[in-house]
């Protein structure tokens, strides 16, 4: 077998490529580092389960493929970079903030709970917290914020705010140091210098802010523990923070869905419970509720995960309740700037605009996880039928402004092949948050992720198939 030939995508290019272009390999050279990028990333843990093989998201080992990624970082300008990387701490600050208003949150989302059940769920274990005065002492949060470049405006506008299983901070530090390697080889027959792909520190800091809140919880034989999926083809990048964490504190982990075997536990990360599928039955809604009324350090809180809700998003950029939050004028602006349009569905002028234009919208419901959002005609038809029924159905979802970043040419690589298109990119920028009462431990920007996928996909995720795995190039 020739792997190289086997690795050439069989789609037509549609679009030529010339040797001449800075950045742009010929394709002689494509199959090469192809080939030292595919071997790369299965020496160096760069993988995910495959779905196609049996236990491949149950047993760690077992139908190992690697992880999709393009095979040159997107080339992004330095100064958004920073006006990303500066918004961390102050949108951590926020959540924060938001996550103590208890009236806000319920408030906020009482009519998407009427329709929305899964919400409902969360806004109950939230009111009963409320109701036995339950406080978070020490708050840690492990977020991501995910922006997209927006190409007529020029503007960096937030996608959304993740406060519940920000994914990839394990593999997105490998897709940086391999785009590094490779550069390291190729970059002169491209023009490339691998120093302008930033470090990426997702990893080691989201396990530096596991460690300090653990630390934080003082009981030295405590726990800390992971609550995953039962199924998940994704968890080599939870088993990089997991083994990163293991490697700076010597202390115990568990890895197993809400096993505490008599053990005290002192942080409970959540990569699952984001998604009604992660509750089967009432016994996984006991357990959260229980967790939630622990001592445990819980990242997120409830609250932490309702302020991840698009439609707190959407309330927030609402004239004058950033106010309400933040004191500082600056940081008030800052955020403000990356906000995209965002509406109620109970918004007429917006509903009737939407409606003229529907594909400069998306329709978004109360989901985490990618492939829940509706675009092009179904913003249109869905919004008809919202609106005929004349319930309170339409209360489940919020309306955003769609974003459309300039696109450019990528060489997305899946399974073994590669193919080039038109791609666009969302980064997102992760941020941890660890206080102690009025004493905050951390408050830090920690690393970035980068998105690509074919322009004409509307859906972003890597794990739901649509995007692949990218790093930057500062210009
Ligand atoms: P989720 O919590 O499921 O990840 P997102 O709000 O991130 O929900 O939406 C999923 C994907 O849909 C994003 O990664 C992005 O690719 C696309 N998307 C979401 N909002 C917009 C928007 N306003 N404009 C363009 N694309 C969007
Ligand atoms: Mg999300
Ligand atoms: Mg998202």
């Amino acid at each position: 077998m020739d792997p190289l030939r086997d690795s050439k995508s069989t789609e037509e290019p549609e679009i030529e490529i010339t040797a001449d272009v800075p950045g742009i390999p010929p394709s002689d050279l494509v199959e090469k580092m192809v080939y030292d990028a595919l071997v790369w990333s299965s020496l160096h843990g760069l993988v995910v389960g495959d779905k196609r093989v049996q236990n491949s998201g149950t047993v760690p080992g077992v139908g190992l493929v690697h992880a999709p990624f393009s095979l040159l970082p997107v080339s992004f300008p330095k100064s958004y970079w920073r006006q990303a990387s500066e918004l961390a701490p102050i949108f951590n600050e926020l959540v924060d903030r938001v996550s103590l208003d208890g009236t806000f949150l319920q408030d906020s989302l009482s009519r998407t709970k009427m329709v929305d059940a899964f919400t409902g769920r969360l806004l109950d274990i939230h009111s009963k917290m409320l109701e036995i005065n339950k406080t978070e002492d020490i708050r840690l949060g492990l977020h991501r914020s995910d922006y997209m470049l927006d190409g007529e405006t020029k503007l960096l506008l937030q996608i959304e705010f993740n406060t519940i299983s920000s994914s990839f901070p394990g593999l997105s530090c490998l897709v940086s140091e391999l785009h590094r390697n490779l550069l390291n080889h190729y970059g002169k027959d491209l023009g490339l210098d691998s120093k302008r792909v930033p470090g990426n520190t997702a990893v080691s800091r989201f396990a530096e802010a596991l460690a300090k809140a653990w630390n934080e919880y003082n009981n030295s034989s405590a726990l800390v523990m992971f609550v995953v999926q039962s199924e998940e083809c994704n968890m080599y990048d939870q088993h990089w923070l997991c083994a990163v964490l293991k490697e700076i504190y010597p202390f115990a982990m568990d890895f197993f869905f809400l096993y505490l075997d008599g053990k005290t536990v002192a942080v409970v990360y959540f990569r699952a419970g984001y998604s009604p599928n992660d509750y089967p039955s009432e016994a996984e809604w006991e357990a959260r509720l229980l967790i939630e009324k622990s001592s445990a350090i819980k990242c997120p809180s409830i609250s932490y995960h309702l302020v991840g809700t698009k439609k707190i998003q959407q309330e927030l950029s609402k004239p004058n309740v950033l106010e309400r939050f933040l004191d500082n004028a600056d940081d008030i602006a800052k955020l403000r700037r990356c906000f995209a349009g965002l509406w109620s569905l109970d918004d007429l002028d917006a509903m009737k605009t939407a409606m003229e234009k529907p594909d400069l919208f998306v329709i978004k419901p109360q989901r985490e996880g990618g492939g829940n959002n509706i675009y092009g005609d179904s913003v249109r038809e869905t919004l008809i039928s919202l609106q005929q029924e004349g319930s309170e159905e339409h209360s489940a979802y919020i309306l955003m402004q769609r974003i459309f970043p300039t696109a450019s040419l990528a060489f997305l690589v899946r399974e073994g092949l590669w193919l080039q298109d038109n791609a666009i990119s969302e980064l997102g920028i992760y941020g941890a948050y660890l206080r102690s009462n009025d004493k905050v431990i951390m408050n830090d920007q920690c690393g970035y992720l980068m998105r690509t996928k074919v322009s004409s996909s509307n859906e972003g995720g890597v794990a739901a198939g649509f995007a692949v795995l990218d790093s930057i190039y500062l210009t």
